[in-house]
């Protein structure tokens, strides 16, 4: 059985006034969910302040993204084991804001999955195609190659101790989101794909679902078989909406 995951995405939003405003709205109705975890993944400057926030809360944080280094001479970079400091469990990698918006590879994402494992944190490791590459058909070839990037360079293993997040790049911010029916399809490729090399490791595995979800389509897209949680990102800076959705995973 695998627990769902809701990970709100805030991305470069807020000001220390309103993150604290959102966080006391989450505490005050996380308790009402029951079966899902609830992560927040806040801008890098406000972690400390949110790590001490949801102390003692079911509210667990995460980073936006991890340096593929552990340390040294990279200005602006910001180290698993930093991160580890802050009270933080999860770390994004491999968004596509990153992979497209700042050009990360698919063997420097694959890095930065290592540097959050080596620091003890989960990478949340990000995939999924571009419109056009929808459209070209090639959905599947996209997915199992950021897959694969992973797979080969750390072991279909390394995949035990972390999420995976589905996030066609056309429903991200979009307002468009892929039907129950398309996430579930590639869903169920994606961890068909990772049982080739190991039919444990893929059952376990646990794959959200992020592209413009939202408290009114939550709870069709959870309902599905292969989708184990969602990555939000608008609907995550308001506090009800993040939690309906929270509930809806369970
Ligand atoms: C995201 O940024 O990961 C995301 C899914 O954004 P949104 O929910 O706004 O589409």
């Amino acid at each position: 059985m695998r627990q769902p995951i809701v990970a709100g995405n805030w991305k470069m939003n807020g000001t220390l006034e309103s993150v604290r405003e959102l966080v006391a709205g989450l505490k005050a109705g996380v308790g009402e969910v029951n079966a899902a975890e609830v992560v927040v993944c806040a801008p890098s400057i406000y972690l400390s302040e949110v790590s001490s926030l949801v102390e003692g809360s079911a509210i667990k944080l995460g980073s936006q993204d991890v340096s593929n280094a552990a340390s040294g001479a990279y200005t602006g970079e910001i180290s698993g084991a930093m991160l580890n400091d802050f009270g933080t469990q999860y770390a994004i990698v491999g968004h596509s804001e990153r992979r497209h918006g700042r050009g990360e590879s698919d063997e420097l994402v694959a890095e930065k999955f290592k540097a959050a494992q080596d620091a003890g944190l989960i990478p949340i490791l990000c995939i999924g195609e571009l419109l056009e590459e929808r459209e070209e058909g090639v959905t599947e070839q996209v997915c199992a190659r950021q897959m694969d990037a992973v797979i080969n360079a750390y072991g279909v293993e390394s995949l035990k101790n972390s999420v995976v997040a589905y996030e066609p790049v056309w429903a991200i911010g979009t307002g468009k989101t892929a039907s129950p029916e398309q996430a579930q399809e590639v869903h169920a490729f994606v961890r068909a794909h990772v049982a080739k090399q190991d039919a444990g490791v893929a059952a376990g595995l646990r794959i959200q679902y992020g592209g413009s979800m939202n408290a009114g389509n939550a709870a069709e897209l959870l309902a599905q078989e292969d989708i184990d949680g969602g990555l939000i990102g608008g609907a995550s800076l308001k506090a009800d909406d993040f939690l309906t959705i929270c509930r809806a995973g369970g």
